[in-house]
């Protein structure tokens, strides 16, 4: 018959550096079902590390191993998790309990990782009523004594129904009288039909065995079996392990992703100040995100909104040289345009569109006790239109004013706030430098450009304003409104042409200028667009801060809890299971930081329009892509720490302190 277990020729050697320890040098045992064994030897012996192998939390170097006459050696990693699942129990001289969990709750630990749906209280219960602590299930760890911790532990090994139970000095942190209690435990197992290997240095703890090997530098030098400790004989069938076929580590098909779920948030709530912090950087980072878009988003559209009222497929044709504006401003000759030259320009009728002639000075604008010197605009009857200057209270002014040249004035929403304060202004009469002139409308309000306020000018009819106001026979520039977009060059071209033609100027005369509005239109939205562009990239330069804190948190934790994925691991945990475990927990955190974020970030935008009055506009998009950057955010600087964490050799990371 072929035996429970069986070692040929193990060797197992430890390198450490340079030197190496040879733990197990040819060890061949094998273990027959129902067997208690107790494994003694000094301190070093390689007890231990003959039972690591025997539980398949180590692999030997050499040699083979055989469970139920199949080689487990050339098990995968996960495969052999899987076994450990389902035949083994595990008890350790430390317990090995998860502090932050209910007694029940760790006792019921190994069915989430043996892909049965269920929530297993009532077996954990069960287990604990066997080891007597059915009384105490909604404890925690730490309010038990070490017996009662370690009989914890033996109903947590018993939870899975293993065939074979190992431990390793089970007793060694307890005084004679636990000791005693949890042998008589172990012994009534081993009477009920499992096999138990245990290890131990004392001799009145092995003499519960009813065989001792005895290990001396990593060999086995007596192996004897007692009298009167006869092994009851096992019925052969039950004698089986199968891997559940359908729970091949896919964590999330298994239903088990719930338990990774709900243990995740059990550690982020453990440790509340920590989680609390790492959430905040997160929560900061998202929140600029979202504010800082809603910021860029509100100048783009605030942008745009002026662009339009600039005009479009503009061109404005001035006097004087382009190139030295400012101080040099009127040294060189000055192009002066009459209405003429606005005629002659509408007449290149299929490039241009419209034309207009405009005409500007200052006016001291006065009305009953209020006084404010002002731009004065002097414009053609198309102006309106073409510069979206058409009042929307009140009206522009007909042909038949422009002809008569009537004393009627548009006012910018500036002067008829300083005149009018909040009185209606249409129809009242100010004078504009000394001349009473009748209010028609208020010109829409276009803000600032710069430091300019576009909003202090009073628009008069070109006429009056040349012949009443001003007293000047010319323009000061003309608008033209080219009829496409890609034939702004050649309008240009052709006006130059036209005006040089008219004013008799040479080819290089710089008496005169004409400037693309469309250029500066460029010009202005690719500022935006790089203003948001920076706004963003300040933003996610704190959600990657954010995210290297996380990093740093799960790292810590990883190591902080190195002991706990050695025990998850040894109670059948495959890699897999380690790492979504620790992937959901950062992104549980950064999820939450970037929810509580999204909504802080709005909050914020909101205030900044309410208060400062900046524009802002929050898009669903960004709110989005924020909730999913900040997940993304998780799993990628999770990913390190919890591969780290999956990578874990089960021994080494029991041994961890
Ligand atoms: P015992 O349990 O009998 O006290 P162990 O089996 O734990 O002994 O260890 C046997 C020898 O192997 C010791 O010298 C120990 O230091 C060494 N050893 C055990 N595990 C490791 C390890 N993971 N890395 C390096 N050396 C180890
Ligand atoms: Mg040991």
């Amino acid at each position: 018959m072929t035996p429970l277990l069986e070692l040929r020729d193990v060797h197992r050697t430890y390198h450490i550096g340079e030197s190496t320890v040879n733990a197990l040098r040819g060890v061949s045992l094998s273990v027959e079902q129902g067997e208690f064994i107790a494994i003694m030897g000094a301190s070093g012996s390689g007890k231990s590390s003959l039972l690591h192998i025997l539980g398949l939390l180590d692999n030997p170097d050499s040699g083979e191993y055989l469970i139920f006459g199949n080689n487990v050696n050339r098990l995968s990693e996960d495969e052999q998790a899987g076994l450990r699942n389902n035949v083994a129990g595990f008890v350790f001289q430390q317990f090995h309990l998860l502090r932050r969990m209910s007694i029940v709750d760790n006792v019921r630990l190994p069915h989430i990782y043996s892909g049965l749906r269920g929530d297993f209280r009532q077996e954990a219960t069960m287990r604990l009523a066997l080891v007597g602590l059915e009384h105490r299930i909604h404890h925690t760890p730490s309010q038990l004594s070490g017996g009662e911790q370690q009989r914890v532990a033996i109903a947590r090994a018993l939870v899975r129904d293993p065939l074979i139970i190992f431990a390793d000095e089970p007793t060694g942190n307890l005084d004679t009288k636990n000791s005693t209690e949890i042998m008589k435990i172990l012994k009534g197992l081993n009477e009920e039909g499992k096999t138990v290997i245990m290890v131990t240095h004392e001799p009145d703890i092995a003499a519960y065995a009813g065989r001792v090997i005895t290990m001396r530098d990593g060999v086995m030098v007596t192996d004897e079996r007692r009298a009167g400790h006869e092994r009851r004989a096992i019925p052969a069938d039950g004698l089986r392990y199968t891997l559940p076929a359908a729970d091949r580590g896919n964590p999330w098909r298994s239903g088990r992703f719930a338990g990774f779920m709900a243990q995740a948030f059990q550690a982020i709530l453990s440790n509340k100040v920590r989680s609390l912090l790492s959430v905040l950087g997160i929560l900061v980072g998202v929140a600029s995100v979202i504010a800082m878009m809603a910021l860029g988003e509100g100048a783009k559209v605030a942008m745009q909104e002026q662009l339009k009222s600039m005009g479009s497929n503009l061109l404005s044709i001035r006097g004087g040289s382009a190139k030295i504006r400012g101080a040099a401003q009127g040294a060189g000759a000055v192009t002066r345009f009459t209405m003429k030259d606005v005629e002659a320009i509408m007449a290149l009728a299929p490039l241009v569109k419209n034309a207009t002639g405009v005409v500007s000075g200052s006016g001291q604008t006065v009305y009953a006790n209020n006084n404010w010197s002002t731009n004065l605009e002097g414009a053609g009857y198309d102006y309106g239109l073409m510069r979206s200057a058409v009042p929307s209270i009140g009206r522009w002014f007909t042909r038949e004013e422009m002809q008569r040249r009537d004393k009627v004035a548009i006012l910018g929403v500036t002067v008829a706030r300083e005149l009018f304060g909040s009185a209606n202004p249409i129809g009242k009469t100010v004078k504009i430098n000394r001349i009473n002139f009748k209010v028609i409308g208020i010109a829409p309000a276009k803000g600032f450009s710069g430091p300019r306020d576009e909003d202090d000018v009073v628009i008069i009819p070109v006429t009056t304003a040349m012949f009443r106001v001003l007293g000047k026979d010319y323009l000061n520039g003309i608008f033209v409104e080219v009829r496409h977009p890609a034939q702004m060059e050649q309008a240009k071209e052709a006006i130059g042409e036209l005006i040089r033609k008219r004013h008799r100027l040479k080819a290089d005369d710089d008496s005169f200028n004409i400037r693309d509005m469309t250029e500066i239109q460029q010009m202005l939205s690719s500022t935006t667009e790089t203003m948001s562009m920076l706004l963003g990239a300040i933003a996610a330069i704190s959600l990657l801060v954010g995210g290297i804190g996380i990093m740093n948190i799960m790292l810590v934790s990883v190591t902080e809890r190195t002991r706990e994925i050695g025990l998850r691991k040894a109670i059948g945990a495959r890699k897999n299971d380690i790492m979504l475990q620790f992937l959901v927990e950062s992104v549980g955190m950064t999820l939450s930081g970037g929810i509580i974020g999204v909504l802080t970030g709005v909050g914020v935008s909101l205030v900044l329009s309410f208060f400062a009055g900046w524009a802002v506009k929050t898009s669903l998009l960004s709110i989005m892509l924020a909730t999913v950057f900040s997940v993304m955010t998780g799993l990628f600087f999770g990913l390190w720490p919890a591969r780290k964490a999956a990578e874990l050799r089960p021994v080494e990371a029991l041994r961890y302190d």
